[in-house]
Protein backbone atom coordinates (compact mmCIF):
# COMPACT_ATOMS: atom_id res chain seq x y z
CA UNK A 1 0.00 0.00 0.00
CA UNK A 2 1.58 3.19 -1.31
CA UNK A 3 1.94 5.86 1.18
CA UNK A 4 -0.02 9.33 0.83
CA UNK A 5 1.79 12.86 1.07
CA UNK A 6 -0.44 15.85 0.87
CA UNK A 7 1.05 19.08 -0.63
CA UNK A 8 -0.86 22.35 1.34
CA UNK A 9 -0.71 26.15 0.42
CA UNK A 10 0.77 28.54 3.18
CA UNK A 11 -1.11 31.37 3.34
CA UNK A 12 0.75 34.54 2.89
CA UNK A 13 3.67 33.07 1.35
CA UNK A 14 3.58 32.94 -2.79
CA UNK A 15 6.71 30.41 -3.09
CA UNK A 16 5.44 26.79 -3.54
CA UNK A 17 7.41 23.48 -1.80
CA UNK A 18 6.72 20.92 -4.37
CA UNK A 19 6.58 21.62 -8.63
CA UNK A 20 5.02 19.61 -10.71
CA UNK A 21 8.17 18.42 -11.73
CA UNK A 22 9.09 16.98 -8.39
CA UNK A 23 5.78 15.74 -7.85
CA UNK A 24 6.30 13.33 -10.93
CA UNK A 25 9.30 12.24 -9.62
CA UNK A 26 7.63 11.37 -5.94
CA UNK A 27 4.73 9.44 -7.55
CA UNK A 28 7.37 7.72 -10.25
CA UNK A 29 10.32 7.43 -7.99
CA UNK A 30 8.97 6.83 -4.50
CA UNK A 31 6.00 5.06 -5.79
CA UNK A 32 3.99 7.69 -3.21
CA UNK A 33 0.02 8.49 -3.56
CA UNK A 34 -0.11 12.28 -3.85
CA UNK A 35 -2.98 14.74 -3.04
CA UNK A 36 -2.38 18.69 -3.38
CA UNK A 37 -4.85 21.48 -2.70
CA UNK A 38 -6.66 23.34 -5.46
CA UNK A 39 -4.71 26.29 -6.17
CA UNK A 40 -1.16 25.24 -5.10
CA UNK A 41 0.77 26.28 -7.60
CA UNK A 42 -1.18 29.61 -8.28
CA UNK A 43 0.84 32.21 -7.29
CA UNK A 44 3.47 31.10 -10.07
CA UNK A 45 0.69 30.67 -12.54
CA UNK A 46 0.70 27.08 -12.76
CA UNK A 47 -2.62 25.21 -13.34
CA UNK A 48 -3.76 22.49 -10.94
CA UNK A 49 -4.24 20.17 -14.27
CA UNK A 50 -0.40 20.61 -14.41
CA UNK A 51 -0.30 18.74 -11.37
CA UNK A 52 -2.75 16.08 -12.25
CA UNK A 53 -0.59 15.29 -15.09
CA UNK A 54 2.27 14.55 -13.09
CA UNK A 55 -0.07 11.92 -10.92
CA UNK A 56 -1.26 13.82 -8.11
CA UNK A 57 -4.90 14.05 -7.33
CA UNK A 58 -6.73 17.51 -6.12
CA UNK A 59 -8.31 17.32 -2.81
CA UNK A 60 -9.65 19.92 -0.01
CA UNK A 61 -7.53 20.93 3.14
CA UNK A 62 -9.70 19.01 5.08
CA UNK A 63 -9.48 15.59 2.99
CA UNK A 64 -5.78 15.98 2.85
CA UNK A 65 -5.38 16.43 6.96
CA UNK A 66 -7.28 14.08 7.51
CA UNK A 67 -5.96 11.19 4.90
CA UNK A 68 -2.55 11.65 4.39
CA UNK A 69 0.92 10.29 6.27
CA UNK A 70 2.69 13.35 5.16
CA UNK A 71 1.83 16.53 4.84
CA UNK A 72 4.37 18.44 3.06
CA UNK A 73 4.19 22.91 3.00
CA UNK A 74 6.54 26.01 3.52
CA UNK A 75 5.18 26.81 6.79
CA UNK A 76 2.55 26.13 9.47
CA UNK A 77 -0.59 25.23 7.69
CA UNK A 78 -2.70 23.42 10.71
CA UNK A 79 -4.67 24.57 13.39
CA UNK A 80 -6.28 23.07 16.24
CA UNK A 81 -9.74 22.14 14.51
CA UNK A 82 -7.71 20.00 11.86
CA UNK A 83 -8.35 16.80 12.39
CA UNK A 84 -5.22 14.13 11.22
CA UNK A 85 -4.15 10.95 10.92
CA UNK A 86 -2.16 9.13 13.98
CA UNK A 87 1.18 10.26 13.84
CA UNK A 88 1.10 12.00 10.68
CA UNK A 89 4.44 13.78 9.88
CA UNK A 90 4.70 17.46 8.84
CA UNK A 91 7.58 18.32 6.98
CA UNK A 92 8.22 22.07 6.05
CA UNK A 93 10.08 25.14 7.13
CA UNK A 94 9.25 26.04 10.78
CA UNK A 95 11.86 27.94 11.92
CA UNK A 96 11.06 26.39 15.52
CA UNK A 97 14.31 28.11 17.13
CA UNK A 98 12.45 31.72 17.03
CA UNK A 99 8.85 30.30 16.72
CA UNK A 100 8.99 27.55 19.07
CA UNK A 101 5.46 28.17 21.06
CA UNK A 102 3.59 26.81 17.74
CA UNK A 103 4.97 23.64 17.80
CA UNK A 104 2.76 22.89 20.78
CA UNK A 105 0.03 22.41 19.15
CA UNK A 106 1.53 18.95 16.61
CA UNK A 107 2.43 17.82 20.13
CA UNK A 108 -0.95 17.71 21.65
CA UNK A 109 -2.01 15.94 18.28
CA UNK A 110 0.83 13.29 18.42
CA UNK A 111 2.27 14.46 14.96
CA UNK A 112 5.34 13.85 14.12
CA UNK A 113 7.39 17.34 12.80
CA UNK A 114 10.86 17.85 10.55
CA UNK A 115 11.71 21.31 10.28
CA UNK A 116 14.30 21.40 7.09
CA UNK A 117 15.87 24.47 8.95
CA UNK A 118 17.28 22.42 11.56
CA UNK A 119 19.50 20.27 8.76
CA UNK A 120 22.93 20.08 9.98
CA UNK A 121 25.14 21.96 7.12
CA UNK A 122 26.81 18.59 5.85
CA UNK A 123 28.03 17.87 2.55
CA UNK A 124 25.32 14.80 3.04
CA UNK A 125 22.31 18.12 3.66
CA UNK A 126 23.49 20.28 0.67
CA UNK A 127 20.77 19.17 -1.67
CA UNK A 128 18.39 19.48 0.86
CA UNK A 129 19.77 22.70 2.74
CA UNK A 130 16.44 25.25 1.95
CA UNK A 131 18.75 27.22 4.08
CA UNK A 132 21.19 28.16 1.64
CA UNK A 133 19.30 27.83 -1.21
CA UNK A 134 16.93 30.57 0.59
CA UNK A 135 19.92 32.82 1.39
CA UNK A 136 21.60 32.76 -1.81
CA UNK A 137 18.44 34.20 -3.23
CA UNK A 138 17.85 37.05 -0.65
CA UNK A 139 21.42 38.06 -0.55
CA UNK A 140 20.82 38.52 -4.59
CA UNK A 141 17.49 40.36 -4.29
CA UNK A 142 18.65 42.59 -1.48
CA UNK A 143 21.20 44.17 -3.64
CA UNK A 144 17.93 44.48 -6.35
CA UNK A 145 15.84 45.54 -3.82
CA UNK A 146 18.65 48.56 -2.39
CA UNK A 147 19.59 49.50 -6.54
CA UNK A 148 15.50 50.83 -6.43
CA UNK A 149 15.51 52.37 -3.45
CA UNK A 150 18.83 54.07 -4.09
CA UNK A 151 19.01 57.45 -5.90
CA UNK A 152 22.29 56.85 -7.46
CA UNK A 153 23.81 54.59 -9.92
CA UNK A 154 25.91 51.41 -9.40
CA UNK A 155 28.64 51.65 -11.54
CA UNK A 156 30.76 54.14 -12.72
CA UNK A 157 29.16 56.74 -15.54
CA UNK A 158 31.93 58.84 -17.47
CA UNK A 159 29.72 61.12 -19.68
CA UNK A 160 30.24 64.50 -20.88
CA UNK A 161 28.25 66.04 -18.65
CA UNK A 162 30.60 65.11 -15.96
CA UNK A 163 31.19 61.61 -14.00
CA UNK A 164 29.22 59.53 -11.63
CA UNK A 165 31.01 57.68 -8.93
CA UNK A 166 30.14 54.31 -8.54
CA UNK A 167 27.83 53.03 -5.26
CA UNK A 168 29.84 52.07 -2.26
CA UNK A 169 28.55 48.89 -0.61
CA UNK A 170 28.81 47.53 2.93
CA UNK A 171 28.20 43.79 3.88
CA UNK A 172 27.66 42.91 7.32
CA UNK A 173 28.21 39.08 7.43
CA UNK A 174 29.46 36.90 4.43
CA UNK A 175 27.59 33.68 4.93
CA UNK A 176 25.69 32.07 1.84
CA UNK A 177 23.35 35.34 1.80
CA UNK A 178 26.20 38.04 2.20
CA UNK A 179 28.73 36.38 -0.31
CA UNK A 180 25.93 36.35 -3.07
CA UNK A 181 25.29 40.13 -2.10
CA UNK A 182 28.85 41.09 -2.75
CA UNK A 183 28.98 39.11 -6.12
CA UNK A 184 25.38 40.73 -7.43
CA UNK A 185 27.04 44.07 -6.61
CA UNK A 186 30.20 43.79 -8.05
CA UNK A 187 28.88 42.47 -11.09
CA UNK A 188 26.35 46.00 -11.06
CA UNK A 189 29.58 47.62 -10.95
CA UNK A 190 29.48 48.77 -7.41
CA UNK A 191 33.05 49.36 -4.79
CA UNK A 192 32.28 46.95 -2.10
CA UNK A 193 33.43 46.25 1.40
CA UNK A 194 32.38 42.78 3.68
CA UNK A 195 32.98 42.43 7.33
CA UNK A 196 32.68 38.98 9.16
CA UNK A 197 33.99 38.25 12.25
CA UNK A 198 35.34 34.25 10.52
CA UNK A 199 38.25 34.86 9.49
CA UNK A 200 38.12 32.25 6.89
CA UNK A 201 34.94 34.11 4.98
CA UNK A 202 38.12 36.63 4.24
CA UNK A 203 39.54 34.70 1.17
CA UNK A 204 35.49 34.08 -0.19
CA UNK A 205 35.29 37.94 0.13
CA UNK A 206 38.42 39.17 -1.56
CA UNK A 207 37.70 35.84 -4.30
CA UNK A 208 34.78 38.54 -5.23
CA UNK A 209 36.45 41.21 -5.69
CA UNK A 210 35.77 43.32 -2.34
CA UNK A 211 37.25 44.34 0.27
CA UNK A 212 37.93 42.47 3.33
CA UNK A 213 37.76 44.35 6.68
CA UNK A 214 38.34 42.89 10.45
CA UNK A 215 38.50 43.24 14.34
CA UNK A 216 41.43 41.28 15.63
CA UNK A 217 40.50 39.14 18.31
CA UNK A 218 37.63 36.97 17.34
CA UNK A 219 37.22 33.74 19.22
CA UNK A 220 36.45 30.67 17.15
CA UNK A 221 34.84 27.79 18.38
CA UNK A 222 35.50 24.25 17.28
CA UNK A 223 32.24 23.04 18.43
CA UNK A 224 30.11 25.63 16.29
CA UNK A 225 30.31 23.53 13.27
CA UNK A 226 31.59 26.39 11.43
CA UNK A 227 29.24 28.87 12.35
CA UNK A 228 29.72 31.86 14.18
CA UNK A 229 29.52 32.22 18.00
CA UNK A 230 28.63 34.77 20.50
CA UNK A 231 31.57 37.30 21.36
CA UNK A 232 32.86 39.18 24.13
CA UNK A 233 31.61 42.57 25.10
CA UNK A 234 35.42 44.04 24.10
CA UNK A 235 35.52 42.35 20.94
CA UNK A 236 31.58 44.07 20.24
CA UNK A 237 32.55 47.22 21.34
CA UNK A 238 35.41 47.22 18.85
CA UNK A 239 33.49 45.45 16.10
CA UNK A 240 30.79 48.52 16.07
CA UNK A 241 33.47 51.18 16.37
CA UNK A 242 34.74 49.56 13.20
CA UNK A 243 31.25 49.62 11.08
CA UNK A 244 30.51 53.26 12.16
CA UNK A 245 33.67 54.24 10.56
CA UNK A 246 33.50 52.76 7.41
CA UNK A 247 29.60 53.07 7.35
CA UNK A 248 29.84 56.91 6.67
CA UNK A 249 31.31 56.39 3.12
CA UNK A 250 28.66 53.68 2.03
CA UNK A 251 25.90 54.20 0.46
CA UNK A 252 24.31 50.89 0.57
CA UNK A 253 24.48 48.47 3.67
CA UNK A 254 23.23 44.91 3.24
CA UNK A 255 23.34 43.26 6.80
CA UNK A 256 23.16 39.30 6.68
CA UNK A 257 24.83 38.39 10.09
CA UNK A 258 23.53 35.59 12.20
CA UNK A 259 24.21 33.54 15.06
CA UNK A 260 22.17 30.29 15.17
CA UNK A 261 19.47 30.01 17.84
CA UNK A 262 20.30 33.44 18.86
CA UNK A 263 18.94 36.87 18.82
CA UNK A 264 20.55 38.39 15.39
CA UNK A 265 24.32 40.97 16.30
CA UNK A 266 23.31 44.18 16.51
CA UNK A 267 26.02 45.77 14.36
CA UNK A 268 24.77 49.45 13.20
CA UNK A 269 23.81 51.60 16.32
CA UNK A 270 21.34 54.78 15.91
CA UNK A 271 24.51 57.06 15.68
CA UNK A 272 25.95 54.93 12.59
CA UNK A 273 23.10 55.27 10.77
CA UNK A 274 22.86 58.95 11.64
CA UNK A 275 26.70 59.10 10.51
CA UNK A 276 25.51 57.84 6.80
CA UNK A 277 24.74 60.45 3.73
CA UNK A 278 21.24 61.07 3.67
CA UNK A 279 19.64 58.69 0.59
CA UNK A 280 21.65 55.96 1.65
CA UNK A 281 19.74 52.74 1.86
CA UNK A 282 19.96 49.57 4.95
CA UNK A 283 18.82 46.75 3.75
CA UNK A 284 18.27 44.32 6.93
CA UNK A 285 18.57 40.43 6.48
CA UNK A 286 18.09 39.56 10.16
CA UNK A 287 15.31 41.46 10.62
CA UNK A 288 13.15 38.44 11.63
CA UNK A 289 15.84 37.33 14.27
CA UNK A 290 16.30 41.10 16.09
CA UNK A 291 17.57 42.99 13.30
CA UNK A 292 21.58 43.65 12.27
CA UNK A 293 20.72 47.50 12.94
CA UNK A 294 19.72 48.89 16.11
CA UNK A 295 16.27 50.54 14.31
CA UNK A 296 14.99 47.86 11.59
CA UNK A 297 11.87 46.95 12.30
CA UNK A 298 10.86 43.08 10.68
CA UNK A 299 8.67 43.57 7.10
CA UNK A 300 8.46 47.65 7.69
CA UNK A 301 10.35 50.03 6.14
CA UNK A 302 12.05 53.05 8.35
CA UNK A 303 13.23 56.47 7.48
CA UNK A 304 15.72 58.24 9.79
CA UNK A 305 17.67 60.92 9.00
CA UNK A 306 17.19 60.46 5.38
CA UNK A 307 18.49 56.85 5.56
CA UNK A 308 15.88 54.14 4.73
CA UNK A 309 16.39 50.99 6.32
CA UNK A 310 14.00 48.05 5.53
CA UNK A 311 14.04 44.79 7.20
CA UNK A 312 13.12 41.73 5.33
CA UNK A 313 14.65 38.33 6.18
CA UNK A 314 12.23 36.25 3.70
CA UNK A 315 12.96 38.29 0.82
CA UNK A 316 13.37 34.92 -1.22
CA UNK A 317 9.16 34.83 -1.53
CA UNK A 318 9.81 38.00 -3.76
CA UNK A 319 10.89 36.04 -6.60
CA UNK A 320 8.97 32.95 -6.08
CA UNK A 321 9.07 31.45 -9.26
CA UNK A 322 12.71 30.99 -8.57
CA UNK A 323 12.74 30.23 -5.19
CA UNK A 324 10.12 27.66 -5.76
CA UNK A 325 12.67 25.81 -8.14
CA UNK A 326 15.03 25.15 -5.57
CA UNK A 327 13.11 24.67 -2.73
CA UNK A 328 11.09 21.95 -5.06
CA UNK A 329 14.22 19.90 -5.53
CA UNK A 330 15.64 20.59 -1.45
CA UNK A 331 11.86 19.00 -0.26
CA UNK A 332 12.02 16.45 -2.81
CA UNK A 333 15.74 15.40 -1.99
CA UNK A 334 14.73 15.48 1.60
CA UNK A 335 11.79 13.08 1.40
CA UNK A 336 14.22 10.78 -0.83
CA UNK A 337 16.26 10.61 1.52
CA UNK A 338 14.00 10.00 4.41
CA UNK A 339 12.36 7.48 2.70
CA UNK A 340 15.47 5.87 2.53
CA UNK A 341 17.15 6.46 5.38
CA UNK A 342 14.10 6.03 7.99
CA UNK A 343 14.72 2.02 8.60
CA UNK A 344 18.57 2.99 9.68
CA UNK A 345 18.11 4.31 13.67
CA UNK A 346 20.18 7.87 14.37
CA UNK A 347 20.63 8.94 11.03
CA UNK A 348 22.16 12.06 11.22
CA UNK A 349 20.22 14.25 8.99
CA UNK A 350 16.51 12.82 10.02
CA UNK A 351 17.56 13.16 13.89
CA UNK A 352 19.08 16.47 13.42
CA UNK A 353 15.83 18.08 11.37
CA UNK A 354 13.35 16.47 13.78
CA UNK A 355 11.77 17.81 16.52
CA UNK A 356 8.83 15.80 17.45
CA UNK A 357 8.06 11.58 17.17
CA UNK A 358 4.95 10.78 17.24
CA UNK A 359 4.45 13.61 19.57
CA UNK A 360 7.27 13.82 21.66
CA UNK A 361 9.83 15.66 21.86
CA UNK A 362 13.43 14.26 20.28
CA UNK A 363 15.70 17.34 19.42
CA UNK A 364 17.79 18.50 22.29
CA UNK A 365 17.00 22.28 21.92
CA UNK A 366 13.11 21.70 22.45
CA UNK A 367 13.62 18.96 24.87
CA UNK A 368 15.34 20.82 27.72
CA UNK A 369 13.22 24.11 26.68
CA UNK A 370 9.40 23.13 26.06
CA UNK A 371 7.35 21.18 28.35
P1 LIG B 1 24.38 32.57 9.07
O1 LIG B 1 23.17 32.92 8.29
O2 LIG B 1 24.22 31.89 10.39
O3 LIG B 1 25.20 33.94 9.34
C1 LIG B 1 25.57 34.78 8.27
C2 LIG B 1 26.98 35.28 8.47
O4 LIG B 1 27.03 36.20 9.56
C3 LIG B 1 28.02 34.20 8.80
O5 LIG B 1 29.04 34.23 7.85
C4 LIG B 1 28.52 34.59 10.18
O6 LIG B 1 29.90 34.28 10.37
C5 LIG B 1 28.28 36.08 10.18
N1 LIG B 1 28.27 36.71 11.51
C6 LIG B 1 27.80 36.25 12.68
N2 LIG B 1 27.99 37.14 13.66
C7 LIG B 1 28.60 38.23 13.09
C8 LIG B 1 29.02 39.48 13.57
N3 LIG B 1 28.91 39.79 14.85
N4 LIG B 1 29.59 40.32 12.69
C9 LIG B 1 29.73 40.02 11.40
N5 LIG B 1 29.34 38.84 10.88
C10 LIG B 1 28.78 37.96 11.71
O7 LIG B 1 25.43 31.75 8.23
P2 LIG B 1 25.31 31.00 6.83
O8 LIG B 1 25.32 32.00 5.74
O9 LIG B 1 24.16 30.10 6.90
O10 LIG B 1 26.69 30.19 6.75
C11 LIG B 1 27.56 30.05 7.85
C12 LIG B 1 28.69 29.09 7.53
O11 LIG B 1 28.20 27.79 7.18
C13 LIG B 1 29.57 29.53 6.39
O12 LIG B 1 30.89 29.19 6.72
C14 LIG B 1 29.13 28.68 5.25
O13 LIG B 1 30.11 28.52 4.26
C15 LIG B 1 28.82 27.39 5.96
N6 LIG B 1 27.89 26.57 5.19
C16 LIG B 1 28.27 25.28 4.89
C17 LIG B 1 27.41 24.48 4.15
C18 LIG B 1 27.78 23.08 3.79
O14 LIG B 1 28.90 22.70 3.89
N7 LIG B 1 26.82 22.30 3.38
C19 LIG B 1 26.20 24.97 3.75
C20 LIG B 1 25.84 26.28 4.09
C21 LIG B 1 26.70 27.06 4.82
Amino acid sequence: QPKTIGILKTPNDPRVCLLPKEVKRLAGELNLNILFEPGLGSTLQIEDEEYIQAGATSQSREFIFKNSDTIVSINHTFSDEDEIKQGCCFIGIFNPLFHDTKLAIYKKHGATVYSLDLLPRTTLAQSMDVLSSMASLAGYRAVIKASEIYDGVFPMFTTAAGTLTPVKVLVLGAGVAGLQAIATARRLGAMVEAFDVRKSAGEEVRSLGATFIEVEGYTESANAGGYAVEQSEEYQKKQKELIHNHIQSSNIVISTANIPGRKAPLLIETRSVEAMQPGSVIIDLAAEQGGNCELSKNKEVVLHHGVTILGNSSLSAEIPAAASKLLSNNFFSFLKYKQKAETQTNDPLLTGSQILNEGEWTHPHFNKNLQ
